[in-house]
């Protein structure tokens, strides 16, 4: 990290521009000076209490250059990715907000996008998102107004020609990095390259892979990409992650779509002695070989519940060079929030009681009308 990573007025607010950037975001500094970049997936809480977002965050510190906060993805709700971005933000980090076409329409996405900027958001996913049917709620209604591509094209239209869609005028722009995901493991794989070329004409600054567990099928990809000189016009960060055992890679391949694990993957884990310690191994052992390809930018680790792992991950593979990303510095107020945190969860829990049965009690008589000849105290 160089200190011009930093807002010396404080880590919570914008950097300041730079020429031919479109955001005042630390990923896209780190992306624009060559440098491999790391990103991490974190694991979104079902709670509503901000210290899980911030210690499911602290595990990354010094080891990621953003934090992505997904969109309810495989259709599951969680707490949302503009609540993990605004607690985030608050806080300094640089995150990633992922943006999926299935639960919001049109006008509810383009004010998240303004609100988000607003928060110091500088990264937008733009994702059409996985179907209702994939998750535990398949009753809900699909919304699916716009796509990944026009919701592409909707922030950069919102970003460089300063309106909505309506045509109606924004007075003060998005400066986002605008980001897709892009499959390069599903079939038809000829048509894989052809959509990325899409995405990035449709507004596509950066893209993040599905995870890869193939590495020749990988490179493949990129030669595609590379004759068509999208890795010229896009940051293509190559998305990896542990595999916690053979079981879970034969869950994950058999009910997750557009998840590509051979057969030589697991039978790997099936021999090892420790199946965690091999599927980090493992994970490892991709980044090493991934970012020998021509026209990779880096990396995203997406280490679903063994968050825990990415530091140790990271730093095995040597992607950062020495280089050690942003970390969230302990601040007097840190403790005087912690302790308000801990007072306001706690006056929670003695809400319905007794204590302010009374209170309202009190308040109720006080206000209340009296008797004739009742005497006042
Ligand atoms: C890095 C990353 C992060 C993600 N985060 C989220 C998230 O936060 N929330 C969420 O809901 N989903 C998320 N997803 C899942 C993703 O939305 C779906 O996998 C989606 O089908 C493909 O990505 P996309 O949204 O960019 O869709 P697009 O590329 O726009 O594809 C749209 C349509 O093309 C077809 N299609 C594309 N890929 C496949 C495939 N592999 N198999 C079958 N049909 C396909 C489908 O009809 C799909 O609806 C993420 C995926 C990746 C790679």
């Amino acid at each position: 990290m160089t200190d011009l990573d930093v807002n010396p007025e404080g880590a919570h607010l914008p950097l300041e521009p730079r020429a031919g950037h479109t955001s005042r975001g630390r990923l896209e500094r780190v992306l624009r000076r060559g440098e491999f970049a790391v990103t991490a997936e974190l694991n979104p809480p079902d709670s509503a209490d901000p210290q899980d977002v911030y210690d499911r965050a602290a595990v990354f510190d010094g080891w990621v250059d953003a934090i992505n906060a997904v969109d309810a993805s495989g259709a599951n709700c969680h707490m949302s990715s503009v609540g993990i971005c605004a607690l985030l933000t608050r806080m300094g980090y640089a995150v990633v907000m992922q943006v999926a076409c299935r639960d919001r329409n049109r006008i509810a996405i383009q004010g998240d996008v303004l609100g988000a900027a607003a928060m110091g958001v500088a990264n937008v996913l733009c994702l059409t998102g996985d179907g209702v049917q994939a998750g535990d709620q398949p009753g809900a209604v699909p919304v699916f107004d716009l796509d990944s591509m026009s919701l592409l094209e909707t922030v950069r239209i919102m970003r460089e020609e300063q309106r909505f869609l309506s045509g109606r005028k924004i007075t003060s722009p998005p400066h986002v990095f605008i980001g897709a995901a892009a499959n390069p493991f599903s079939p038809p794989f000829d048509f894989r390259p052809l959509r990325l070329a899409k995405k990035i004409e449709a507004g596509a600054q950066f893209v993040q892979t599905q995870y890869c567990f193939d590495v020749p099928m990988f490179e493949d990809y990129m030669r595609r990409v590379r004759d068509l000189g999208l890795h010229e016009r896009c940051f293509i960060l190559v998305g990896v992650g542990p595999l916690a055992s053979a079981r879970a890679a034969r869950w994950i391949r058999t009910n997750v779509p557009g998840i590509h694990i051979p057969d030589a993957v697991i039978a790997r884990l099936e021999g090892a002695e420790n199946q965690r310690r091999e599927g980090k191994n493992i994970c490892v052992e991709i980044i090493q070989q991934c970012r020998e390809i021509a026209g990779v930018a880096g990396v995203h680790v997406m280490a679903y519940r063994q968050e825990e792992l990415v530091a140790e991950i990271v730093h095995e593979t040597g992607v950062l060079k020495g280089r050690r990303p942003w970390q969230r510095l302990a601040t007097p107020g840190d403790a005087m929030v912690a302790e308000r945190l801990q007072a306001v969860l706690s006056e929670e829990a003695v809400t319905p009681t007794a204590a302010a049965a009374e209170a309202v009690a009190q308040a109720l008589e006080a206000d209340s009308p009296k008797e004739p000849g009742t005497p006042v105290s």
